[in-house]
């Protein structure tokens, strides 16, 4: 048998269910792999986060805390119930969360100084629901602070390195989980895209993830960057790993989130193995401009050349809002952001200033000292759009736009089935580099923002190694609801090629 983490999620749950290993060991040799990657400061007691030292170069940067017991004692658990053969779907499979899930046996700090310390007294709604397929929670991945980036260099707690070239950023804001998982620290992991969050790491990751519907997964315990965007998927090797968890993470749940979709569960595996001829893959013009860069566009055109090869038809489409998705997602995401964050206030949980004079000192204090500046620039963005006398030149404006760019979406589906094209206009760039720019980072998002803001699904395969050697991601977006559609044609794609087999030479 291979190593126990170049197995897919779907080859492991099958081991232990034929008992070939244990739980425990499963479960131990990824605690192992993910330690050695990690240099973490040892906590004083185990619901204290711990932290990073800085940025050692042999740690990945990746995950930012474990509860070794608690991982143990579900582990157990598990090899029990495969005794006793009352063993779930995933049962003893490890997964780590992103730091931004609220879980009860692990701190949680959604990347910031803000919540040093803090721990939730319940799991967020994703993490039960895939704890209640068997899965064993293994820790939690770092982030970009409250998930505002695409770099994952906004953590308090230093950033992720790029498993395939340490000198560059793992992408953001779930680059934890990215990095992870294409270094086999853990067999899957959840993210949560907001802009882009889950399928721009798993391109400059060389990974496959996926971002659902709108409201097809609860956002219940998921601490909120900007609510009518924010969605959890899951990120793994294979797009039919990816189904496993997704069917695993979806299900409504209404009287938590009262966005979530009120719709029972669904086996997102049941389309993979449909053929794919004479499937309509609408090409956007706007996503193969001037911008994209050389090695991007080749591997891009390569892979659509190979879902040709595979029967589908290319249709050339257009989304003319395209470029104005970065304006409105960043009036709307930091005018969501400036309310969501007003909770942490050093009152009600987390970091508080050590030295106040009245509550006003208290507050601005905390915030001054608890937030890091990408959030505070985000903060004071979004409260400026929201003010009186501003509110109709700009959050209405940017309201409207973002009903056109979902109108263009639904023109453009009256000819094809799903739409296909670069998940970033680059290759992962190197750490540092975008920091004096602040507009570059931003101008990143641009082929993520369009499906985040129609609340369509997407998703980010890997199709190929840019010049650099640095893998480059394929996305598909579908209409509402079409996950299945996605991961269907993922997989047939992965079955015709294998990009998603490589490993970056650093997890060797
Ligand atoms: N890069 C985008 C931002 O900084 C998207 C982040 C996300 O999807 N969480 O807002």
């Amino acid at each position: 048998m291979s190593e126990l983490h170049e197995l897919s999620l779907k080859a492991l749950a099958k081991a232990l269910q034929s008992k070939a290993v244990s739980a425990r060991e499963t479960s131990e040799h990824f605690l192992k792999r993910a330690k050695a990657h990690t240099t973490l400061k040892p906590a004083a007691n185990p619901f204290q986060a711990p932290q990073h030292l800085g940025d050692p170069s042999h740690s990945s940067g990746a995950f930012v805390s474990f509860n070794e017991a608690f991982t143990l004692e579900l582990a157990d658990q598990s090899d029990l119930r495969i005794a006793q053969g009352t063993a779930r779907r995933l049962e003893g499979v490890p997964i780590a969360h992103k730091d931004i899930f609220v879980t009860q046996h692990f701190p949680t700090t959604a990347g910031s100084k803000m919540l040093d310390g803090y721990c939730s007294p319940f799991d967020a709604t994703v993490v039960t629901q895939l704890q209640d397929e068997g899965m064993v929670n293994l820790g939690k991945l770092n982030c970009d602070e409250f998930a505002m980036g695409s770099a994952n260099e906004n953590s308090a707690w230093g950033p992720v390195k790029n498993p395939w070239d340490n000198t560059r950023v793992a992408g953001g804001s779930s680059g934890g989980s990215a990095a992870a998982v294409a270094l086999g620290l853990c067999p899957a992991a959840t993210g949560t895209d907001t802009g882009g969050s889950i399928r721009q790491p798993a391109s400059f990751c060389g990974i496959t993830g996926i971002k659902p519907t709108y409201g097809r997964a609860s956002r219940y315990g998921m601490i909120a960057y900007a609510s009518s965007l924010d969605q959890a998927g899951p990120m793994a090797k294979t797009a039919e790993d990816c189904a496993l968890l997704l069917s695993a993470m979806c299900g409504g749940d209404p009287d938590r989130d009262s966005t979530s979709l009120d719709l029972p569960k669904e086996d997102f595996s049941r389309d993979l193995h449909e053929p794919i001829k004479g499937l309509r893959i609408g090409i956007p013009k706007e996503f193969f401009s001037d911008g994209l860069h050389a090695e991007v566009r080749q591997s891009i055109e390569l892979a659509l050349k190979e879902l040709e090869a595979l029967g589908a038809k290319l249709v050339p489409i257009e989304l003319p809002k395209t470029e104005l998705s970065i304006p409105v997602y960043y009036i709307l995401a930091p005018a969501e952001a400036s309310s969501n964050l007003s909770r942490f206030d050093g009152v009600k949980f987390g970091y508080r200033t050590k030295e106040y004079k009245d509550l006003d000192e208290l507050y601005r204090k905390t915030r001054t000292e608890g937030f890091g500046e990408e959030v505070k620039k985000r903060i004071m963005i979004g409260t400026y759009v929201l003010s009186h006398g501003y509110y109709d030149a700009y959050y209405l404006q940017a309201q409207k736009i973002r009903r056109m760019i979902s109108n263009d979406f639904q023109e453009a589906f009256k000819n094809c089935d799903l739409i296909a094209g670069p998940v970033t206009p680059q290759v992962a760039w190197k750490i540092g580099e975008q920091n004096t720019d602040p507009l570059a980072n931003y101008l990143a998002d641009i082929f993520t923002l369009p499906a985040s803001l129609a609340g369509l699904p997407a998703m980010s395969m890997p199709c190929g190694l840019g010049a650099s050697n640095m893998p480059v991601g394929l996305q598909l977006i579908g209409n509402y609801l079409g996950e299945s559609r996605l991961l269907n044609v993922a997989h047939q794609f992965q079955m015709a090629t294998d990009w998603h087999q490589k490993v970056p030479g650093a997890s060797k």
